[in-house]
């Protein structure tokens, strides 16, 4: 017979066993954490000497030929407003991010690849027929870096860069498009999903932590005017994914769940276009009209479902608030901005905070990269938190209607938003133009957006006077 002391240990030692089991299948509680990720536009091309190796190398290789690149190792950032992302950039954003963690899951509103690729491409006397294969393998690349790097569920958007063909060229069913979805892990257990996204690029799955909430990932590249086929077959997968999200959003709705929008590029117009047109009064939409129309058509049905919807493509910190008749059934786009300097902006993502058993958004808080200062001292810092610096605690529709309203009419707070527009780099809302930016976040036809800068231009004529 064993000893008392014996058998106690033994049985501690079976009570480690079993608790380091339960933890091993047991779920870690939800942390109301999401990462939100927008514009990388990750430039391969960025050290032209490694640029033969990547070529010729699957991506399971990419890695190691990218920290082997001079500029990595010298710790080299692009340029804002000069370059997209390069590897010294993408690495440390990923890092920064991960620091950040536990997330419940992450959502990137596309742009995986640089901008002008296949012209880059062109120029690093690569032969233009290995073009395709090359931007699929930087998408998945990026993909599948992020997805290891998080380990939580990543719900991707594709953006107007995303293509193997041109920008805002898109293949529906094509090869580019099978390839990343044979590579998105949250499609993995989902073949409707699955088959949605090689069809069209847009997919609908369960909300990771929320039972009654569903994550519906569109794909508003489809949407812009600037849309092309690359298989110019005569379809129109712009309108069958309208007819997709008002059977969804049905769905949903008489199953009593909410919703979640992702996309890239958000409805209403280009306000930065706009601004630089000033003078001849054009205006630039993101979304050809007939599905702005038929996508407010559908908010003013089911915007009371929408919990939020999360965009990118701007590349600033901003947000767009879709109004409708009936104001519990306006819609909130948040707008992340980009990890790429290009547009002269900070790199910066965002973490949204939401409650595990409401729901409900309560912050979002920002980091960034300022590339401003000394290139010796760059680093990752945190920037600001959505409530402590507006006083909303909730990022409702009504809370950004409000913050609208504050920043047309309050100096005050118009420049704070422009501090953050452009993640704490110089903004273009703190010239003249302003009305420019202000109209864009609540104005969504051309004619209302042209005669809202007029009366705001009016009011800022007589004050200056
Ligand atoms: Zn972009």
């Amino acid at each position: 017979m064993k000893s008392y002391p014996v058998r106690a240990a033994l049985l501690c030692s079976l009570l480690l066993l079993w608790s380091s089991f339960v933890q091993a299948v047991r779920p870690q509680p939800p942390t109301g954490k999401v990462l939100l990720l927008s514009d990388i536009h990750f430039d391969p091309l960025a050290d032209e000497a490694i640029v033969p190796d990547l070529v010729n190398h699957d991506i399971s290789g990419w890695e190691t030929i990218l920290a082997s690149s001079e500029s990595f190792k010298k710790g080299v950032y692009p340029t804002r407003g000069k370059s997209d992302t390069n590897y010294t950039l993408f690495h440390s954003a990923m890092s920064a991010a991960a620091h950040q963690e536990p997330f419940d899951f992450v959502i990137v509103s596309g742009d995986y690849l640089r901008h002008n690729f296949v012209n880059a491409f062109a120029n690093e006397r690569q032969p233009q027929g290995e073009f395709p294969e090359f931007a699929t393998k930087t998408a998945l690349f990026v993909l599948e870096t992020i997805q290891t790097t998080f380990n939580v569920p990543v719900y991707f958007a594709l953006g107007n860069e995303d293509s193997a063909c041109n920008d805002y060229g898109v293949a529906p069913g094509g090869m580019f498009l099978k390839a990343l979805a044979g590579s998105l892990r949250v499609l993995a257990d989902n073949p409707e999903a699955a088959a949605d996204f090689s069809a069209g690029g847009f997919y609908d799955l369960p909300h990771p932590t929320l039972l009654n909430v569903e994550i519906i990932v569109l794909n508003s590249i489809l949407w812009s005017p600037l849309y092309f086929n690359c298989q110019s077959d005569g379809s129109d997968p712009g309108s069958a994914e309208i007819k997709w999200l008002s059977a969804k959003l049905y769905q949903a709705k008489s199953s009593a769940r909410k919703v979640i929008l992702v996309m890239h590029i958000p409805p209403g117009l280009d306000a930065y276009k706009c601004s630089k047109d000033a003078k001849s009064k054009s205006t630039t939409s993101f979304w050809r009209d007939v599905y702005l129309s038929q996508f407010a058509g559908l908010m003013q049905s089911y915007g009371d479902i929408v919990q939020i919807a999360l965009a990118g493509h701007t590349h600033m910190d901003d947000f767009r608030i879709l109004t409708t008749s009936e104001p519990s059934r306006s819609v909130a786009f948040r707008i992340t901005p980009s990890i790429s300097p290009l547009f002269g902006n900070n790199p910066a993502f965002s973490v949204l905070h939401y409650s595990p058993s409401t729901g409900e958004i309560s912050d979002t808080t920002q980091y960034h990269l300022d590339l401003g200062g000394s290139p010796a001292t760059v680093q990752w810092t945190f920037e600001y938190r959505f409530p402590s610096v507006y006083g909303y605690n909730a990022l409702t529709p009504s809370n950004f209607e409000a913050l609208a309203v504050s920043i047309r009419n309050d100096p005050t707070v118009r420049q704070t938003f422009s501090g953050y527009y452009a993640a704490s780099a110089p903004s273009p809302l703190s010239t003249n133009g302003w009305p420019f930016y202000s109209c864009a976040q609540t104005l969504f036809t051309a004619s209302d957006y042209s005669s809202c800068i007029e009366s705001q231009e009016a009011v800022s004529c007589k004050t200056d006077k």
